[in-house]
């Protein structure tokens, strides 16, 4: 495979001007050692500070977890720009060097991050340690019959989000093991609120109308339908890449008829295009969903969380399948 060849290339270019770098920087801090600068009591200061740990994370479901959990202690890094979509997603040099640099690395797995074993591969000895946190949680079909393997947004699940809490705080005291305490703590607290985000879509679910909802962009929230005994149907496969065929386009809009919607759901960051004119042709309004595998520049600015992504999509399900 010569694409991989230059991949690795590449690659090897990198990593070896990084080590220069590195070297550099560290016979800077040697002579800066020598030099007398900072008196005992700053030293004293820096050295009982350690500083936090590195969680660079492929997704932004990761990112924020290595926040919710890791607190004070962690750096969080997510390595997906702001507004890119997912799916299409492959690293750049830079993004090799962010992650050679980090102390955990966490992806959601092979079935998503195709890329990132080839980029643990490459780093050999100096690669970090790393969370495929989706491992194994991954259990219904991808959308359309051609599409082989599993659907990989689980992080739309709640409950499976809060399996995934346990495995990143298991890791994270793995490689902090100092601070254990702090980030079994921060786990429990997380975890209680997202059982509570789970009563509330469960309580208020139970309530609906309607029990369909009709998604204008990808095959995103099986999981989610799943869990709440929904029925759920997407313009698209389970990637943005997907095509959506004509049958199936006309299909959406035989069932946004026969259920009587008065809403189509779609993704900012997915597709507008499509959205506007299914709801045109089917004389409905526009909600949105949003599936959280990336936030736009503004909402991570704004440190947008997880949590307030799904409350949020609570309402607009809510809203849309006319619950009480
Ligand atoms: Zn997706």
């Amino acid at each position: 495979m010569p694409k991989r060849f230059i991949f690795m290339g590449i690659f090897a270019l990198i990593i070896a001007a990084f080590a220069w770098t590195a070297a550099d920087s560290w016979q800077k801090k040697q002579l800066s050692k020598d030099t007398p600068i900072l008196d005992k009591v700053q030293e004293t200061t820096v050295a009982s500070e350690a500083s936090p740990i590195i969680v660079v994370s492929s997704l932004f479901p990761w990112y924020d977890l290595s926040r919710e959990i890791g607190g004070d202690r962690v750096n969080a890094k997510l390595i997906l720009p702001p507004g890119v979509e997912a799916h299409a997603f492959e690293p750049t040099p830079g993004d090799m060097i962010s992650i050679s640099q980090a102390d955990l690395f966490v992806y959601t797995g092979d079935y998503l991050e195709p890329w990132a074993q080839d980029i643990l591969a490459g780093l050999n000895g100096s690669a970090p340690e790393s969370l495929a946190i989706g491992k194994d949680l991954a259990e219904l079909p991808k959308a359309a019959p051609e599409e082989a393997g599993l659907d990989p947004h689980i992080w739309l699940d709640p409950m499976i989000m809060f399996k995934a809490a346990g495995r990143l705080a298991q890791t994270l005291a793995k490689i902090d093991p100092d601070n254990k305490a702090y980030y079994y703590e921060r786990l429990e607290n997380y975890q209680v609120r997202l059982e509570e985000l789970d009563a509330n879509y469960r309580q208020t679910l139970s309530t609906c109308k309607q029990q369909e909802f009709i998604y204008a962009g990808h095959y995103a929230f099986g999981y989610l339908a799943a869990r709440y005994g929904l029925q759920y149907q997407a313009a698209q496969g389970f990637s943005p890449d997907a095509e959506s065929s004509p049958q199936a386009l006309s299909e959406l809009l035989k069932s946004l008829k026969a259920e009587s919607a008065d809403y189509i759901f779609a993704e900012e960051l997915d597709n507008p295009q499509l959205a506007k004119s299914l709801a045109k042709d089917a004389g409905v309004k526009i909600l949105m969903l949003n599936s959280a595998h990336n936030v736009s520049k503004e909402d991570l600015k704004a440190g947008l969380t997880y949590e307030e992504i799904m409350k949020n999509n609570l309402k607009e399900l809510s809203l849309g399948l006319k619950c009480q």
